[in-house]
């Protein structure tokens, strides 16, 4: 079926590239055609451990004949190793697992509120970041700070008001009575590659510490090593009260989890929230291999390499070409903003072989596997500057 017929089948809402991805292995992707393609998109943020990783392939054969699902109206061990494991690597107390980053941050949102409820007071407003994104969920398009996820969408949930990254002032302003939490991403991913300073995220804190407010961070994209340590927040020194997961958690297969202090999490009493598929044996077992792999191959210091080789080259793009004005963000998040829309740019290089993706009209953004490799970040270095010399910019 070529791709103008799958369209036929399938809902419009997303601009596709006209390419149908049939396989994988390691950084490569095949198409239907035969044709390869070294990947720093990696399923956005998905596959930390790049594609066909045998220590996936083992424990997900291995699950499939034991036992897939099971619900949560019993423990499955596979589940409790998960949420112990998230807890010790976090520093919070308690994890709830469900099936995406929409509903991580769904149950942040509901988690909130359910705590000052449970203390009697009415605190419901969350506060997060112009330009930030938190999924496409109803409460989570109303807490993205984002006109263009809105539209359409009307009446949207209340209780959500936005402030622009980094201004601390503003933040102060926009706090009052009825402030439950700030939820902010601690790299904007999707909104262009912006990254808040670590001087705001400590006033951050010690303004929800000054208020009685709840620190959510969002590390759907930014969690599970993609900035170098296990989460970003870890750089700022800053301890959250509630974090989101979900992306590069499962290395692939679909799992998102919320994890709240033991004095948060409690408020998430026996029948107040749930997911049939949370927590099902199958992607908890997965994202345990995927955070086993990572301390077997060491891949929280290959992030910091590849990091360093990847801005280097970009570096270079931005002294060469006046289009590029700088490289952004953090670990292998990272992005170059262009003053023009990058759109041909990617066109060009996956005309070449090469995918990457935008993040906003004029930042490119590159979120390679984990484990890539040196050779594999010379490689893709060198067909974006093809592509981008082809196009006579
Ligand atoms: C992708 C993303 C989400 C939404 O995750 P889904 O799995 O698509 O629902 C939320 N927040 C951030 C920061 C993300 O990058």
């Amino acid at each position: 079926m070529n791709t103008q017929q799958a369209a036929q089948y399938l809902t419009p809402n997303y601009a596709r590239f006209p390419i149908t991805l049939v396989k994988g292995q390691g950084a490569r992707l095949w198409d239907d055609a035969g044709k390869s393609y070294l990947d720093f998109v990696a399923g956005i943020a998905v596959n930390t451990l790049g594609h066909a990783h045998p220590a996936l392939i083992k424990t997900i054969t291995e699950q499939a004949v034991t036992m897939l699902h099971c619900s949560n109206l019993y423990f499955n061990p596979q589940q409790n190793e998960l949420a112990k494991k998230l807890v010790e690597l976090s520093g919070l107390g308690k994890t709830f697992f469900c099936n995406s980053g929409a509903e991580a941050n769904e149950a942040a949102i509901k988690l909130a509120r359910k705590f000052f409820f449970d203390k009697g007071e009415r605190k419901y407003t969350i506060i997060t970041a112009l330009q930030s994104f938190h999924g496409r969920t109803m409460q989570t398009i109303a807490a993205t700070g984002q006109d263009k996820v809105k539209e359409g969408f009307a009446p949207l949930p209340a209780g959500f008001t936005h402030v622009a990254l980094n201004d601390l002032d503003a933040l102060k302003a926009a706090i009052d009575d009825s402030t439950a939490a700030i939820m902010l991403e601690p790299l904007q991913g999707e909104g262009g590659v912006n990254l808040a300073n670590v001087v705001y995220l400590e006033a951050v804190r010690a303004l929800c510490d000054k208020h009685g407010i709840l620190l959510i961070f969002d590390e759907i994209q930014t969690g599970i090593g993609r900035c170098g340590t296990m989460f970003a927040f870890e750089k700022a020194g800053v301890s959250p009260d509630i974090i989101t997961l979900a992306k590069g958690l499962g290395g692939g297969v679909p799992i998102g989890a919320m994890l709240a202090t033991n004095n948060v999490g409690k408020s998430f009493s026996a029948g107040s929230h749930g997911t049939t598929f949370g927590g099902n044996p199958m992607s908890c077992a997965v994202a345990l291999t995927v955070l086993d792999v990572m301390e077997e191959e060491d891949l929280l210091n290959n992030v910091q390499a590849r990091s360093a080789q990847l801005q280097t080259g970009l570096q270079k793009l931005v002294a060469t070409y006046t289009i590029f004005e700088e490289v952004r963000g953090d670990g292998l998040l990272l992005g170059i903003k262009a003053n023009i829309e990058v759109a041909p740019i990617i066109n060009a290089c996956l005309d070449n072989g090469l995918l990457v993706l935008a993040a906003g009209p004029q930042v490119l953004r590159f979120l390679p596997a984990l484990n890539i490799s040196e050779a594999e970040i010379t490689e893709g270095l060198a067909i974006l500057s093809k592509s981008i010399e082809g196009l006579n910019l």
